[in-house]
């Protein structure tokens, strides 16, 4: 397991071995929403809490 540090406030977000890119994961202290966009090395892309983000379904 890897700890990312949150952009946002500086906690920690935990990156498991079976996460994939395209994944989402949570930051434990403000649970912010992150993608994973690559593993090696980590970088997240931080989601914006809109519902008009799920419009796009072209991801499948
Ligand atoms: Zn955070």
């Amino acid at each position: 397991m890897k700890t990312q540090r949150c952009a946002v406030c500086g906690g920690g977000i935990r990156i498991y071995h079976d996460h994939e890119v395209g994944d989402d994961v949570f930051c434990d202290e403000c649970e912010r929403e992150f993608r994973l966009l690559s593993l090696n090395p980590v970088r997240l892309e931080a989601l914006e809490v809109c519902d008009d983000y799920y419009f796009e379904e072209d991801e499948y």
